[in-house]
């Protein structure tokens, strides 16, 4: 844990959020700032700086946080409209926050 992480402050509950979801190795809250109608952030529990530091150690986190996206697109019922799954790596992708974090966007209307 970083004391100076916005992400790891608001997974202590140091900071507040709008949780959707918590288990043992991950925490799911709305984004603050929402790009899209359903906008929610996969966050491990872990502090991993983002997607290039991932270690071998580091599979399962990953895989359980696409299988919680997944679950969290059908409860948020946008998982037959259509939705994004989005990691952004280093600030030229424009990630602003280095604690590894899934982006899941939908709910637009067309
Ligand atoms: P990224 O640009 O991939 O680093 O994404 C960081 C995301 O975190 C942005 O979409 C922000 O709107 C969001 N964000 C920043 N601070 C907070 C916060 N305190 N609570 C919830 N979401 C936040
Ligand atoms: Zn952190």
């Amino acid at each position: 844990m970083h004391a100076d992480c916005i992400f790891c402050q608001i997974i202590r509950k140091e900071r507040p959020a709008e949780f959707v979801y918590e288990d043992d190795t991950l925490v799911v809250f709305k984004d603050a700032f929402p790009h899209a109608p359903v906008h929610l952030l996969i966050v491990p529990k872990k502090h991993i700086r983002g997607i290039n530091d991932l270690a071998e150690e580091d599979r399962e986190i990953i895989s359980g946080m696409i299988f919680r996206a997944r679950e969290e697109a059908r409860q948020a019922g946008v998982n037959t409209s259509g939705y994004k799954l989005t990691f952004n790596v280093e600030r030229g992708a424009g990630q602003v926050i280095f604690h590894l974090h899934l982006h899941l966007t939908g709910g637009w209307t067309r």
